[in-house]
């Protein structure tokens, strides 16, 4: 019993107690956790941490912040935080609300993140959100109910209740299954099972989870040949060092790329490791996903911007449990959070598709090569046109050369061929030569096929009133508006915007006057047409095909030979085998050279060298035809000549000279608002306030070529700095001179710019 006294002392006691912690929190800071949210922020927020619980780096939080809740990740404890910016009574902190039942965000996740938004300047919390980009993911995972056999019998049996009691019977036991399946497996309608709910001869059950299907790299591997052997060799070596190397696998069209890298796919697998494929986004067709279940018995798991919330959500949570074991996916699956990643395959590295120009601007190849770095793993960049820039690493010994000269076939390149158009014309208002008509009607005659190829959407890409000139611009951008006939609208390719055809001009409502300007490939397919009535002709463009899979669907209509003339954009240029294509019509082979940009030779021949490497990969020998007004250009010359090193080093000696990437680095600033002079004024400060620094050269500001879009008015400052120069650091202390930004004015930083539009 206690006695009065001791009481007393009691209370005495808990009172020295909090006495003593007090003064312990005065002496020592609360402990906080800093949390990075995935929003527009620049730092890690502070927090004081959950109830009772541990925090740890990595961990998925929910957090108070100001009315709401959101989700965020526990970042470093030398993290830079808003509280170590801004110190804040530690007693005003919030409590972390819960952490989440996910998997960590790992390490080097994490400082991927934070190396993502160090270099291309971008916050933080916006690299996070896109390595959080399956909501679905941090929800609780609900399990779904399926339906299963009670042990009851139906009162009265009939063939289609029977068929479903038949179909949940399992080797060992009954089988759980949602509805929807068992109807299909019963080959019964969802009614005849609702029926046996309702009298309990079914009854429901929780689903069991879903499993990944695991690749197996035993499943059918392919005999190697040649110079195969010795490249998945490399490759093979690369992924068992477990440590970081770059390896540029640079084999002709057909040369077994794929197969080859396969080979190291197959390694990581072995080792117990993930594999990351990336393509880009419009080279995830079908017929890539068979070849990969054919060489390992499963299916990989996609990540690209058309999947469900809840595919991307399971395939994110799959990815961090390492249950799924290959991801092919658009340059975003770079963020998804590998457990365990062994390798990481870049194909088509030289594509421009690899550059993110929203939001977080990134270059996808550039930024593979870092999260290999990172994570001490190999990268293999894969392409019959590596990028300048990869190809000058690989001569200096920074990659590791892998080189593939021989197409397994056997079969030769296409022979090139220029179409001087000043010379052989088409007819008025044709696009194509009379050269080019001849070859298409031979081909035709000997069943095989030709792809005609114009890297332009719709019908024409200009439309004017015969009467009065009127030029039909977009209202919003610097841009005329391109007539697609096929949905009777005028678009404009910048911003989206569309108006029907109008029946008459708007501007002097002249009946019937509307001409169109140049060909689009509704256009040049229009002329096919009228040139091959009996042909079956397919258009392939991204706006008539707007999803995956209809553009899927076609391109195995043209594998199986169902077409005979195509008519594509560059939709037709990645990756795609048409066995039976035996002559490619290239129908402006300028296009891609009136670019105000430092790679558009580079680009321009690579794209011409992809469409003409589709023809003739079997037992066809292909041709190709350039249509050019300018057949003396180099890019004309070595594309003929089919000699891509000399292109290559023309350019490169170009590059050098002019101090362009890879020999000297470039940033943009790009400055736009809705008012031009806005705009302007701001721009002209900007490049006064630009810091000097030797070998720095600030460059405008001039209008950007497009100077309006989305009715946004811009201008461009271009940085041109020597390779040894921090240039993030300069933009830094640059952006940090020009006052913040008000109103409408929007001030955007692109490191190693791409796009010069
Ligand atoms: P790339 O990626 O270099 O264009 P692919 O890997 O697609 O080349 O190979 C071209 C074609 O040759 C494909 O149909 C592929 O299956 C086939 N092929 C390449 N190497 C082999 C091989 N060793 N054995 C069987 N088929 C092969
Ligand atoms: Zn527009």
């Amino acid at each position: 019993m206690l006695g009065i006294d001791s009481l007393a002392n009691h209370e005495h006691n808990v009172n020295v107690i909090c006495l003593t912690l007090e003064r312990l929190l005065s002496d020592f800071p609360l402990q906080t956790v800093p949390v990075l949210l995935p929003l527009a922020v620049e730092t890690a927020y502070d927090y004081r941490p959950p109830q009772g619980l541990e925090a740890a780096p990595g961990d998925f939080v929910e957090v108070p912040l100001g009315a709401t809740k959101r989700i965020g990740v526990v970042w470093d404890p030398n993290a830079r935080s808003a509280q170590k910016d801004a110190p804040l009574d530690p007693k005003k902190l919030k409590a972390i609300i819960a952490p989440l039942e996910v998997p960590p965000l790992p390490e080097v996740s994490r400082r991927f993140i934070d190396w993502v938004a160090h270099y291309t300047l971008a916050q933080p919390g916006m690299v996070l959100r896109m390595a959080m980009s399956a909501p679905e993911a941090f929800q609780p995972a609900t399990t779904r109910q399926g339906v299963t056999l009670s042990g009851q019998l139906p009162e009265r049996m009939t063939k289609a209740r029977q068929k479903v009691l038949d179909a949940l019977q399992g080797k060992s036991g009954p089988l759980v299954l949602a509805k929807s399946e068992l109807a299909v497996r019963a080959g019964v309608s969802p009614g005849v099972i609702d029926g046996l709910l309702k009298s309990g001869v079914l009854t429901m059950a929780d689903l069991p989870p879903e499993r990944f299907p695991e690749p197996n790299p035993n499943h059918t591997v392919t005999e190697l040949r040649g110079q195969q052997i010795a490249a998945a060799q490399t490759l093979r070596e690369a992924v068992r060092a477990q440590r970081y190397q770059a390896l540029l696998l640079d084999g002709v069209t057909g040369s077994g790329k794929t197969e080859v890298y396969f080979e190291a796919v197959a390694e990581a697998l072995r080792q117990g490791r993930q594999a990351l494929i990336l393509l880009p986004e419009i080279a995830l067709t079908g017929q890539f996903l068979a070849r990969f279940f054919m060489r390992f018995g499963a299916a990989p798991a996609e990540w690209h911007s058309a999947m469900t919330p809840s595919r991307r959500a399971k395939i994110w949570r799959g990815v961090a449990t390492g249950e799924v074991k290959v991801v092919i996916g658009a340059r975003s699956a770079l963020f998804l959070p590998f457990k365990n990643l062994g390798v990481i395959i870049v194909d088509e590295e030289h594509e421009p598709a690899y550059k993110q120009e929203d939001r977080v601007i990134y270059q996808g190849r550039d930024m593979a090569v870092v999260r290999a770095h990172l994570g001490g793993i190999p990268v293999v960049l894969s392409s019959a046109t590596p990028s300048v820039e990869s190809f000058v690493n690989a001569q200096s010994g920074r990659y590791t050369h892998v080189p593939l000269t021989e197409r397994f076939s056997g079969a030769e390149l296409p022979a090139l061929e220029a179409i001087d158009m000043r010379e052989a014309p088409p007819e008025r208002g044709h696009w194509l030569s009379p050269v080019l008509v001849k070859e298409i009607a031979e081909t035709l005659a000997a069943g095989q096929q030709s792809l005609l190829f114009l890297n332009r959407r719709g019908y024409a890409p200009l439309t004017l009133c015969r009467k009065c000139g009127h030029r039909y611009e977009c209202p919003q951008c610097t841009a005329w508006l391109v007539e697609h006939r096929y949905k009777q609208k005028m678009q404009c390719h910048h911003c989206g915007f569309e108006t029907p055809v109008p029946q008459k001009c708007i501007s002097c409502e002249a009946e019937n006057a509307l001409a169109a300007c140049g060909p689009g490939v509704e256009r040049v397919a229009e002329e096919v047409k009228t040139l091959f009535p009996k042909a079956r002709l397919a258009i392939l463009s991204s706006d008539l095909l707007p999803s995956l899979k209809e553009q899927r669907t076609l391109l195995a209509k043209i594998a199986a030979g169902e077409v005979d003339i195509i008519v594509g954009t560059q939709l037709v240029a990645k990756g795609h085998h048409f066995p039976g294509l035996a002559l490619v019509g290239v129908v402006d082979g300028d296009l891609g050279l009136s670019q105000s940009d430092p790679r558009a030779a580079e680009r321009c021949w690579q794209l011409l060298h992809q469409v003409t490497g589709r023809a003739g990969r079997a037992d066809i020998k292909g041709r190709g035809f350039l249509q050019t007004y300018m057949p003396e250009h180099p890019v004309m010359q070595t594309m003929i000549e089919g000699d891509r090193d000399k292109f290559l080093q023309l350019e490169i000696a170009i590059r050098k000279r002019a101090g362009l990437p890879p020999f000297g680095r470039l940033a943009a600033l790009i400055i736009s608002s809705k008012h031009p002079g806005e705009a302007a004024a701001d721009a002209a400060n900007a490049r006064r306030l630009a810091p000097f620094a030797e070998r720095v050269t600030v460059l405008g500001p001039t209008e950007a070529p497009i100077f309006k879009i989305r009715g946004r008015h811009r201008f461009r400052l271009l940085v041109k700095a020597a390779k040894e120069i921090d240039l993030q650091a300069y933009m830094r202390t640059w952006l940090q001179a020009l006052p913040a930004p008000r109103g409408s004015l929007r001030r955007v930083c692109d490191i190693d710019p791409y796009n010069f539009m």
